[in-house]
């Protein structure tokens, strides 16, 4: 199958239209550093005319006054467009995120569509606006009494921009593109610099279904077009994922057009092993948090607290299935983890590698570019016995298969190490006592928690983000679509 990986051009105002400068850039397979395709390189310029296009298209077109019934429909048909074409994107990711074939297939795809289709199911519910009571208010000014009521309306926010982290692209991409599309803003797609294809595949399936021109922009590039996006009064409402750093950036940006800001940022989740925890179900657990694509995850347990009676057992536990990872190119079904997105973050990681061994911090296994691996942006998978939680590689957001094991002894001591971290995104408890890990669970200042290993599935029904710097707003659930929508009160008197 010919994948789509030759774009010259962008997608703005319903056309394909070549970027201002007439740059592309060569895209890379992680895996092989072969040279995969190109994509057009945006600028200011053209985010300009993507903004010109949406802001026309939410003040003067039918999408955003659309019957929430007919807009289902037509995003209804996206989705189904989309489903048609689950084999080319899932191999999208596999070359150009170098996400693993069942990555790619269910955190990247399956997990998106599901999100995608909740988000068109709650725009079928919100058809309604909800009455309160009608009942009788006194009349100040005439003395006597009026018959009233309220209706509470939503609408669309505005002009909605989507700036996407590269690790799971596809995935990122699409949840910042449902709410937007189906609560009626018009939306414009900054993708990362690393992953430009997963985001320009979504242009042709806005043409195959017609979406009206200006709904929907893709517009790539890199810091430029991101701080024109977040700064142009004519833009209402950002959706961000990626950094905390940038995120902080983003939020000053949007600072002084007071625009609404969605912030889904980085994380060092903790994972708490109590002694009473089945075993292997959490150092597998463990393995997973370590190795999913290649440990560019937000929301990677990477701080494993494990209570000192079998912290040496979980160690070798662990140590000894990370040796059975079969490392290579991801496009094999027998590999278990594939490379780093780029030759900079590998760079990045083993920099954390060193530090983590300079500050007293035992390496268990890994820590090196795997030897034979050429070419890829490989790296072995890498664990940390930590004596205590306060240096550099249990504190920041490495973005690399490194975990830090990390001792306790009492279940306070646990929940204090879990929650001193500047990021409050995902948390884990193993225990099989399930009181016990609740009670744990709800003492970890973070957005989620999985009591040992949780369901395995995003869960598109109920909201996802994070405390502290892992974030503002939350996405998917009511509140998600919540972010795009204002929410208007008419009061009225009846009689
Ligand atoms: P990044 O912050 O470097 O970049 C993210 C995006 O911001 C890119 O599209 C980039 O071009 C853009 N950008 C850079 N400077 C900008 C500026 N000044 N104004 C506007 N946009 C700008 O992140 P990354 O390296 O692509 O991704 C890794 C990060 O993403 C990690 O911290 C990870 O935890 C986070 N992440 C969070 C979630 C979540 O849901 N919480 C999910 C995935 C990734």
């Amino acid at each position: 199958m010919a994948l789509p990986t030759h774009f010259d051009s962008l997608y703005i105002g319903g056309s394909w239209v070549k970027p201002i400068g007439g740059e592309t850039s060569a895209v890379i397979n992680p895996a092989t550093e072969e040279v995969i395709g190109k994509a057009p390189v945006g600028t200011a310029a053209d985010a300009d005319a993507a903004i010109a296009a949406a802001r026309d298209a939410f003040d003067h077109g039918p999408w955003p006054k659309m019957e929430w019934r007919e807009r289902a429909g037509v995003l209804q048909q996206f989705h189904d467009a989309l489903m048609m074409r689950k084999e080319e994107i899932v191999q999208l990711c596999v070359a150009e995120a170098g996400s693993i074939v069942p990555v790619a297939s269910i955190m990247q795809f399956d997990m998106a569509m599901d999100g995608l289709q909740y988000y068109i199911h709650q725009i079928e519910r919100r058809e309604f606006v909800i009455p309160s009571s009608v009942s009788a208010h006194t009349n100040w000014a005439t003395g006597g009494e009026t018959l009233g009521s309220t209706v509470k309306v939503y609408e669309p926010l505005g002009v909605s921009v989507g700036i996407t982290a590269y690790n799971y692209p596809f995935f990122l991409n699409l949840a910042k593109l449902g709410p937007a599309l189906a609560s009626g803003c018009t939306f414009i797609l900054k993708p990362a610099p690393q992953t430009p294809l997963e985001a320009l595949i979504l242009g042709d399936i806005a043409s195959e279904v017609g979406l009206p021109p200006g709904v929907f922009s893709i517009v790539t590039g890199g810091a430029d077009v991101g701080e024109k996006l977040t700064t142009d009064p004519r833009v209402d409402q950002i959706s961000f994922t990626g950094s905390d750093k940038i995120g902080a950036m983003i939020q000053a940006q949007a600072a002084p057009t007071l625009k609404r800001v969605t912030l889904e940022l980085g994380g060092k989740s903790a994972m708490i092993v109590c002694e009473d925890a089945d075993l292997e179900q959490a150092a597998f657990a463990g393995l997973i948090n370590l190795t999913n694509q290649c440990g560019q995850g937000c929301v990677l347990q990477t701080r494993q607290l494990v209570h000192n009676a079998i912290k040496g057992q979980y160690i070798e536990m662990l140590k000894a299935m990370a040796s059975q990872v079969k490392l290579g190119n991801p496009a094999d079904p027998d590999t278990g983890m594939g490379p780093l997105i780029s030759a900079a973050q590998r760079e990045r990681v083993l920099a954390f590698i060193e530090q983590g061994k300079a500050d007293g911090n035992t390496l268990v296994c890994g820590g090196s570019i795997p030897s034979g691996m050429d070419s890829g942006f490989f790296i072995e998978p890498t664990i940390f016995d930590c004596p205590n939680n306060s240096t550099a590689i249990a504190q920041e957001e490495i973005f690399g298969p490194v975990v830090c094991v990390i001792g306790f002894d009492t279940e306070e001591e646990a929940i204090a190490i879990a929650n001193d971290s500047q990021y409050g995104l995902s948390g884990g408890v193993f225990s099989q006592d399930p009181g016990k890990a609740y009670r744990i669970g709800m003492k970890m200042r973070t957005g989620g928690v999985l009591i040992n290993g949780g369901g395995g599935r995003l869960n598109p029904s109920v909201p996802f983000g994070g405390y502290k710097r892992s974030g503002i707003g939350r996405e998917y659930g009511e509140e998600g679509l919540n972010e795009y929508l204002e929410i208007k009160v008419i009061d009225f008197r009846a009689a």
